[in-house]
């Protein structure tokens, strides 16, 4: 599993352009499923047909990034964040556009970090002139962060953990399932989550499933002075009960949760605080759909180098095959049933 996350989150895939993220998804999946398919805005869909109910896990293709807003005499480039970016993470870090351009981002006289804006951030790619500059870039062309993959032992370090790492949970557990399932499973792999869970909005308007999951990273507390939150690193994945997107459907936490002990998989409970996941937007389409999310719990979410446990990615992929494999209610919807 280990040269498949160093394959995915090397790959270039800011929200909007995960075209290259979807091709190598595509590549690994097809084989574990009964069909693959993509719709407008370029979500990829990986089918096992079975019957109801259906069931939808979803993972985002999408990281971070910036892009491109102004290109000034001197060849700098002006930048505004794709997603949540911290300027003051970008100040000296190697950024890539999707043709192999790469540069680094400096910034303006300040006084303190605290004048750190993005208006006060350049990027520079060693162009000598505006002239030069155009030659390799345009307005509005995107470059997301450059970092290696690294096998720290027991962790991994990498940019666009979130979410690659859950894409490459859902893939490995879709080749490990069993050739008969008692429902049908869509694994998706959403476009744009970074930028306000697009893609997942109209993937589970398209799918209509009766359950969904998102699978994506979440923070944690386990580092100095780190906000007070009970997830760490190494303890399991985290089944979700809130973030700022969704109130798990108590019942599908409940089913997660019983899940897990049954086949004693180790777990959290996870509270954030502040983010959201694809389950905000699944469990609001249509008449609303049940749902809940694994997550994997990440330290420097969103920073040039995420770091993950290998434990907690075997753990979740274990999760996500038993969560596929065990029979689900049939809902009967309407009747107050939560
Ligand atoms: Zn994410």
């Amino acid at each position: 599993m280990e040269a498949l996350i160093k394959e995915l989150v090397e790959t270039y895939g800011p929200s909007g352009e995960e075209t290259a993220v979807r091709e190598l998804i595509d590549e690994k999946v097809r084989g574990s499923v009964d069909r693959t398919f993509t719709d407008n805005l370029g979500n990829l869909f990986a089918l096992r047909e079975g019957p109801a109910p259906r069931l939808m896990f979803s993972a985002h293709m999408d990281e971070i990034g910036v892009i491109v807003t102004h290109i000034d005499g001197n060849g700098f480039l002006r930048i505004t964040p794709i997603g949540g970016v911290a300027p003051h993470l970008l100040v000296g870090q190697r950024l890539r556009f999707k043709d192999g351009v790469i540069g680094t981002v400096y910034h303006e006289k300040i006084k303190g970090l605290k004048e750190l804006s993005w208006p006060k951030l350049y990027l520079d790619i060693g162009a000598a002139s505006r002239e030069a500059a155009k030659e390799r870039v345009r307005i509005g062309d995107m470059a997301c962060l450059h970092q290696p993959f690294v096998n720290l032992g027991e962790r991994y370090l990498a940019k666009a953990m979130d979410d690659r790492i859950g894409c490459a949970v859902l893939v490995e557990a879709a080749r490990r399932l069993p050739p008969s399932l008692p429902q049908g499973v869509c694994f998706l792999f959403s476009v744009q989550e970074e930028v306000g869970l697009r893609g997942a909005t109209t993937a589970a308007y398209r799918l209509e499933p009766d359950y969904g999951f998102a699978v994506d990273v979440t923070s944690v507390g386990d580092t100095p002075e780190a906000p007070l939150m009970a997830v760490s690193l190494g303890k399991g994945p985290a089944i979700k009960v809130k973030d700022s997107s969704v109130l798990c459907h108590p019942r599908v936490r409940e089913l997660m949760i019983e899940t897990a002990e049954r086949e004693k998989i180790p777990y959290q409970l996870e509270v954030l605080e502040r983010g959201g996941t694809d389950a905000g937007a699944i469990h609001l389409s249509r008449e609303g759909i049940p749902s809940g999310a694994v997550s994997i719990p990440c330290r420097y979410v969103h920073a040039p180098s995420e770091m993950v446990d290998v434990s907690d990615v075997r753990h979740a992929v274990n999760l996500v095959m038993k969560l596929s494999t065990r029979a689900w209610p049939l809902l009967d919807s309407g009747n107050g049933s939560r």
